[in-house]
């Protein structure tokens, strides 16, 4: 039997209301083992922490996503340190910069960034990252902090891009993207990456693999996503599924 982590899936969404029990279910009998919960918003903080405690599999990461960057509060900052003293996680996230959307302000974001990395630092916990049209910032900015570990979530960069993380010791979080044929550059970093860098994960309920496209996704999906990075790899699905809880286990040290 696999021994999977899906180290990125937000699965506090209400769209797992519904039918949250059956989804640990389902993404208990495809062997995920560990599910890493990341945050959006200080409103996310207390519905992740009931999850995580009634699910040892679940694993709670707390921060400010900037693409909630309307929801959060300069205060929510110093929230965010209380909060770490008192609740146990395993990363400070989702955390990062994302250029892409217009309407999200570039120095606001990099403000909630900066302190963020800060307060990782200080608690000496990993960061889980989110970078979309801000790859160079992102790394950039976590290497002039310095002392920082973590992943950068759903990686889409280029080789390049990459290696400078390795050089900083960060993972990359690789998920659904790398199911598609089409995705040539992606698919081209997973197959030649070192494993020790590599985390598999679902981003679920977004970013479906190509057997799902267009549907609700969920940990239970990972299986997908580790299959084609064996074959992309050319080694047995189990290889990689050893690989990555390993890395897993020891950057979120559960
Ligand atoms: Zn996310």
């Amino acid at each position: 039997m696999l021994e999977l982590t899906d180290s990125h899936a937000h699965i506090d969404d209400a769209g797992f209301d519904g039918d949250r029990d059956a989804m640990f279910e389902r993404a208990g009998r495809a062997g995920i083992r560990h599910i890493v919960v990341p945050a959006i918003d200080k409103a996310s903080w207390t519905r992740i922490a009931d999850l995580c405690n009634k699910r040892p599999q679940a694993l709670p990461a707390y921060g400010l996503h900037p693409i909630f960057l309307k929801q959060h509060r300069r205060e929510h900052l110093n929230d965010l340190r209380t909060y770490l003293e008192s609740n146990h996680a395993v990363a400070v996230g989702e955390i990062g910069l994302d250029f892409f959307l217009p309407e999200l302000d570039p120095a606001a974001q990099r403000e909630y960034f900066v302190q963020q990395l800060h307060i990782a630092r200080d608690f000496d916990l990993p960061v889980i990252v989110h970078a979309r049209r801000a790859m160079d910032e992102v790394t950039s900015t976590m290497k002039r902090i310095g002392g920082l570990r973590g992943v950068v979530h759903s990686f889409s960069g280029s080789l390049q891009q990459a290696e400078k993380l390795w050089e900083l010791g960060f993972h990359l979080g690789i998920g659904g993207p790398v199911t598609y044929e089409r995705a040539q550059r992606l698919r081209h970093v997973v197959a030649t990456m070192p494993m020790e860098r590599l985390l598999l994960e679902t981003d679920a309920p977004d970013q479906p693999g190509a057997c799902h496209r267009g549907e609700r996704n969920e940990p239970a999906n990972l299986v997908e996503v580790l299959e084609v990075i064996a074959g992309l790899r050319g080694v047995d699905a189990s290889v990689v599924a050893h690989a990555t809880t390993d890395n897993a286990r020891g950057l979120f040290r559960f």
